[in-house]
């Protein structure tokens, strides 16, 4: 059996991994199936990569940090981003890029915005190296979306505002799905907002803990 180190992991670890988010409620295969094929560890330095398939934040410097499986399987869930219909994905806080891999493997296009120069431009050359190539970059403000490739089916924002930033409400589909969450380091909580022909639907879901969406 092929020994696990860097660059290369068991499909036993990654395994357990998918096992630990099925016992957490992740339930589209499309989802397990594309997070057990997408290698974490290359969107981590080289010292950290022996925690990859741990269940867990980990720092990508500059304050940051990859969001833990568990978050990325589930937002990709709650964006219904494996569902026929949801084509072009507007992925807010691009950091290393594993949230926007994920993502380009379930839809057509993936927006990704992100304000730190430095960690936009090396997510573009990582994932652009592995071979992710329906996926378009912008270094720029969060908070103010992508609005010339708006209407977007599903946006998935990776930090957390103070309040749902209007322009991305805006942003929507009829039908689309913003999942973000919202509040401060205390106490914060994913919502999910879906547009309808009349309005919008806004449900709370579970307590999460995200950095906060800068407001620049
Ligand atoms: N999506 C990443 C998680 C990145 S952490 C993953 O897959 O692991 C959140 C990211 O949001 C950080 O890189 C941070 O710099 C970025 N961010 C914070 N405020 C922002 C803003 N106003 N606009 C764009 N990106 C922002």
């Amino acid at each position: 059996m092929m020994q696990a180190g860097v660059g290369m992991t068991s499909a036993r670890t990654r395994q357990r991994l998918i096992d630990r988010l099925r016992e957490q409620g992740i339930e589209d295969e499309a989802v397990l199936s594309v997070l057990f094929d997408t290698p974490r560890h290359l969107f981590l330095d080289e010292a950290l990569r022996h925690r990859a398939y741990e269940n867990t934040p980990l720092s990508i410097g500059h304050q940051q940090t990859i969001s833990q499986p568990y978050i990325v399987a589930l937002m990709t869930q709650l964006a219904k981003a494996s569902a026929p219909g949801v084509r072009r994905v507007l992925d807010i806080g691009t950091g290393c890029g594993y949230q926007a891999a994920v993502l380009s493997q379930l839809v057509d296009w993936v927006f990704t915005v992100e304000r730190i120069e430095a960690l936009s431009f090396s997510a573009r050359e990582r994932l652009q190296t592995l071979g992710y190539k329906n996926i378009s970059y912008l270094c720029g403000d969060g908070y103010q979306g992508w609005p010339r490739k708006a209407p977007f089916d599903a946006i998935i924002v990776a930090a957390a505002p103070p309040a749902v930033p209007e322009a991305l409400k805006q942003q929507l589909a009829v039908g689309g799905r913003l999942v973000i969450p919202v509040g401060d380091d205390e106490n914060q909580a994913l919502r999910l907002i879906r547009r309808t022909r009349g309005g919008f639907d806004e449900e709370i879901r579970e307590a999460v803990k995200f950095v906060p969406l800068v407001d620049t």
